[in-house]
């Protein structure tokens, strides 16, 4: 499935029309997006896992898996989140509430049937750009 074109253009500004990998700067029909994380490791067309890359680059990289694929997916995923590109519809929590969560993620816990962020007291369930669920999993004695 190729990416709408209003999704490459968010992309194209969020990283600065710029390759992610050999920052060369690349005129719009130029830029390709790339699954950071590939498809065939596992790799969803979520925004936090497409990126800008040159033709070279994305010839070049094929399918390896990157190092700090974790790092930018949590990164790009709390960008894409305050640009509300990627939504939540969930009538239990207010925007600020969700805003609060997602900057306190600190981990990847999964790609599966959903890609699973991880804060310390809750996890965060994300398909097609859109939180669907949120579980509340404690706060390790905490009061805060
Ligand atoms: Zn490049």
């Amino acid at each position: 499935m190729k990416p709408k074109k209003s999704l490459k253009s968010y992309i194209y500004e969020r990283d600065e029309r710029k390759c992610r990998f050999c920052s060369k700067h690349l005129k719009y029909h130029q830029a390709s997006l790339d699954h950071y994380l590939p498809k065939s490791q596992g790799g969803t067309n979520d925004v936090f896992n497409l990126i800008l890359s040159c033709k070279n680059c994305n010839n070049t990289k094929k399918s390896s898996v990157p190092d700090d694929y974790e790092e930018l997916m949590i990164n790009l995923f709390k960008i894409g989140v305050r640009d509300r590109v990627i939504k939540a519809s969930l009538p239990r929590f207010s925007a600020k509430e969700i805003d609060h969560m997602v900057e306190s993620i600190d981990r990847l816990e999964a790609i599966d049937k959903y890609v699973v962020f991880q804060s310390k007291t809750h996890r965060l369930y994300i398909k097609n750009n859109s939180i669907k669920k949120i579980v509340y999993i404690g706060s390790n004695n905490s009061f805060e």
